[in-house]
């Protein structure tokens, strides 16, 4: 039995659709896949009516937050946070209310993002980044596969190394919610949420084992260990936070398709981990195709 907990399709800013993704889980050895889309379910009944028999889909998203730590001689910057939220009720209107408005103002900030990119010289056109995110929430892999159609880069990686990265010329924040109050909502929806990748130093300031317990106090249930982004050092530290605070230790590939060299089903959760996730949701259950027999 392996279990994948965090992995993304077209529905957000994977390269392979929800339906593909399923068919493709068994040769990757994955018996159990969440599908955790950007701010999105867009993906999750695509998902479901391609299960092959014997994969349990568990449905799920990623959702974008902030947690603001203090800084030294006064004041708070605010560390983003990504939170993934799992087998929670989609229609429970605030939660689903505050994934449509991230979705909303995605757009906008990838308009500016583009906005800036054409004021340097680069001919990206908006039109053709809503084109390839074709209704997905829009994320930066889509406006870098913009820039690599126009020749702009070579690759995606490239594109986020000169142009994209959170501390470049062009780039725009996205919108976010609060990560305590996103953590009340998930559990409000009946779901299970599971702080992501929390010490990915790569992709900038990581919360520390005080913030971790003050989202745990708010209702936070899981902790990724196992992420492709995570040094022996961040595993550690994240195994020995779970061990303290409670939560339950996961394991993931975040699979984006071509967009990232990870593989489906590089990292994995325990099935005892998977199992609690599964006992303390109330929103949505995990959903197995059965084969039939004709
Ligand atoms: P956004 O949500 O629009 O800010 O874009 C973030 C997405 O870009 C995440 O899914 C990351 O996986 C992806 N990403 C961030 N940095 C890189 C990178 N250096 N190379 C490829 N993808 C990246
Ligand atoms: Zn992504
Ligand atoms: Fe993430
Ligand atoms: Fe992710």
């Amino acid at each position: 039995m392996s279990i994948d907990l965090h992995t993304h399709s077209t529905a957000s800013d994977g390269t392979v659709p929800p339906a593909d993704l399923m068919a493709a889980a068994p040769a990757a050895g994955v018996s159990v896949i969440a599908l955790t889309d950007h701010d999105s379910t867009g993906g999750w009944d695509e998902a479901a009516t391609a299960l092959p028999p014997g994969l349990t889909l568990v449905p799920g998203a990623e959702i974008s937050c902030r947690y603001p730590v203090p800084v030294a001689g006064g004041g708070t910057t605010r560390v983003a946070v990504h939170l993934l939220a799992l087998l929670f009720d989609r229609a429970e209107p605030a939660f689903a209310a505050a994934r449509e408005s991230l979705r909303v103002s995605r757009s906008s900030r990838g308009r500016r993002i583009v906005g800036r990119l054409q004021q340097a010289g680069y001919d990206v056109d908006w039109a053709r980044v809503r084109a390839l995110a074709a209704g997905a929430p829009v994320g930066r892999p889509h406006l870098a596969r913009a820039l690599v159609e126009i020749g702009a880069v070579r690759d995606v990686p490239e594109a986020f190394v000169r142009l994209l990265e959170s501390t470049g010329p062009y780039y725009e924040p996205k919108a976010d919610l609060d990560a305590v109050h996103a953590i009340e909502m998930v559990r409000a929806a009946g779901g299970v949420p599971v702080l992501a990748h929390p010490f990915a130093h790569r992709r900038g300031p990581c919360v520390d084992r005080a913030a971790v317990a003050v989202m745990r106090d708010a209702g936070l249930l899981g902790i990724e260990v196992d992420h492709p982004d995570h040094d022996p050092t961040a595993r550690a530290d994240a195994a020995a936070i779970a061990g303290t605070l409670g939560l339950i230790g996961t394991g993931s590939s975040d699979y984006h398709g071509t967009n990232k060299p990870t593989a489906l089903g590089i990292e994995t959760t325990a099935p005892a981990a998977y199992h609690r996730i599964v006992d303390a949701a109330g929103g949505a259950r995990p959903i197995t195709a059965i084969a039939c027999r004709p």
